[in-house]
């Protein structure tokens, strides 16, 4: 049994109430560890270190603070293969998947920001022969940041290392259904030599620990990446105590498939846009719209790809999908190729939950789906199911696909399948969403907004974006 701690005022501690919440490895279906079960008590210690670290790590020099979190950076590159295991485990993604994204990732994170904050500038305005501004942006004091399951280290650190490289001290809160690489980066950042206080980890619930960070009137800025529903109850709390809110939220992104693509190379990326990480990534393609000329070639070229896709043990290097992060998420997939059948949709392939022999006999597996001529407004193609299901629908002109891909209230990714390259840069400016892959997908620069519109959220991540979020601008202005 592996027990997880907190990390708080630079020591791993135990929850005040010394109680705890199991921790289940999703390819097994069995408790492998114990979790702190925190509540107000364990944020309120985190809240009094980081209020004491404040003062010096906002002082410390910009090359000092990007020393440090370049040495965190390190230290999990160091302990590269531990983390990728843990997060497997943790996860029931594929061992390959987080060697390849998650954990490198994390580290480029930690590097990336280590590096902006040392070319990180503000403005200043003259008013010739009256006066001149300048801007200063100043650290915020205390920030909570709060993540999901789905990319546990990748979402946790694109968070917490912009917050300390503008100068804040942090209380985190990783999902408690992946809480292991979170306790890693503790012990990695005690061995870094972070100050004590500037990082706090708290583990638990988040309808209790989480609760507690949005209510503490000393946490001042909120960054939240989750799904909108808790994003709706965060910003209930946060909005009337006037705190900053960063709110990265759920999505159902359209996936744009023109007759001019270039067939081969699109029915490959668009397989993969739509069922990486056993389909658990925000920004995955979970409505794939083929202009009707196609339908047919692309619809078999497609479901015959997704047939390759090996389901199978997370540790098994063979595997493409590992398994579905909980039994509760299990059954929500299970519930919606349900509804996709009440609601008229034919199922290609997949459909079922899968049964693995040996190891992973009481693990959460469910086959790769591909669902057909379901309408674009039922539920099945309006709600977020984050799950390995993903539908098929034809359009005939760009107009139409436009109505259907921008029919739902989640704004946050999509792709766009052309060669008419006029067509893709008309159609991006028309789709409602916060980014637009064209002729490719998750190609990601850490420089650029990151972020939805509608349901998908308030606000951009990535870059100087986060940066500005993280910093208080101030004007000053001088008389000549
Ligand atoms: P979730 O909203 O259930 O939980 C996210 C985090 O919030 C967890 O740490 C949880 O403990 C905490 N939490 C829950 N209730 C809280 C409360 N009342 N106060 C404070 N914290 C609380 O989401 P999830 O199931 O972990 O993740 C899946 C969702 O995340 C999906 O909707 C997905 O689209 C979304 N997501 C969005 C992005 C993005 O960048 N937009 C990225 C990844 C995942």
């Amino acid at each position: 049994m592996i027990t997880i701690k907190n990390y708080i005022n630079g020591e791993l501690i135990e929850a005040v109430s010394k109680k705890h919440l199991d921790n289940y490895e999703p390819a097994t279906g069995k408790v492998y560890g114990l979790i702190p079960d925190s509540d107000s008590q364990d944020v309120q210690l985190a809240v009094d270190a980081a209020k004491k670290a404040f003062a010096a790590w906002s002082n410390t020099g910009l090359e000092e603070r990007m020393m440090l979190l370049m040495k965190v950076a390190d230290g999990i590159e160091k302990r590269m293969d531990e983390f990728v295991a843990a997060e497997s485990r943790d996860n029931g993604k594929t061992l390959k998947l987080a060697r390849a994204v998650d954990i490198p990732r994390a580290v480029s994170n930690f590097k990336f920001y280590a590096s902006a904050l040392q070319h990180f500038a503000s403005e200043s305005h003259q008013m010739p022969g009256m006066g001149v501004n300048y801007t200063l942006r100043q650290p915020i004091g205390v920030v909570g940041c709060i993540s999901p399951w789905n990319l546990p280290l990748y979402l946790f650190s694109w968070k917490i290392a912009p917050a300390l490289a503008t100068g804040n001290c942090v209380v985190a809160k990783p999902s408690e259904v992946t809480p292991y690489t979170a306790y890693l980066l503790s012990e990695v950042c005690i061995e870094a030599g972070l100050p004590k206080g500037v990082l706090n980890i708290v583990h638990g619930l988040g309808g209790k620990a989480g609760q507690a960070i949005i209510e503490h009137p000393e946490i001042k800025a909120i960054s939240f990446t989750g799904g909108t529903e808790t994003g709706k109850k965060i910003a209930a709390t946060a909005a009337p105590m006037f705190k900053k809110l960063s709110l990265e939220l759920g999505g159902k992104n359209p996936t744009i498939v023109f007759a001019d693509c270039d067939f081969d190379e699109t029915v490959k990326q668009t397989v993969t846009a739509s069922l990486s990480n056993q389909g658990e990534i925000c920004l995955c393609g979970s409505r794939v719209f083929v202009e009707k000329s196609i339908y047919e070639k692309f619809k078999e070229a497609f479901v015959a790809r997704v047939k390759t896709l090996k389901t199978g043990d997370p540790q098994d290097e063979k595997s493409m999908m590992g398994a579905i992060v909980s039994k509760q998420h299990k059954e929500k997939i299970l519930s919606y190729i349900e509804l996709a059948q009440q609601e008229g949709g034919k199922i290609l392939c997949g459909g079922k939950e899968l049964k693995i022999e040996g190891r992973c006999a009481e693990g959460y597996f469910i086959e790769p789906t591909v669902i057909e001529g379901l309408d674009y407004k039922c539920r099945t193609q309006q709600e977020e199911i984050f799950g390995p299901v993903v539908t098929l629908t034809p359009f005939e002109s760009e107009e139409e696909v436009l109505t259907m891909a921008n029919s739902v209230k989640y704004g946050l990714a999509s792709s766009i399948w052309t060669t008419d390259l006029s067509r893709a840069h008309r159609v991006a400016e028309k789709i409602e969403a916060g980014i637009v892959w064209i002729n490719c997908w998750l190609l990601r620069d850490l420089r650029t907004p990151f972020g939805g519109v509608k349901a998908s959220g308030v606000g951009r991540e990535g870059g100087w974006e986060a940066m500005r979020f993280f910093t208080e601008a101030k004007n000053v202005c001088i008389k000549i």
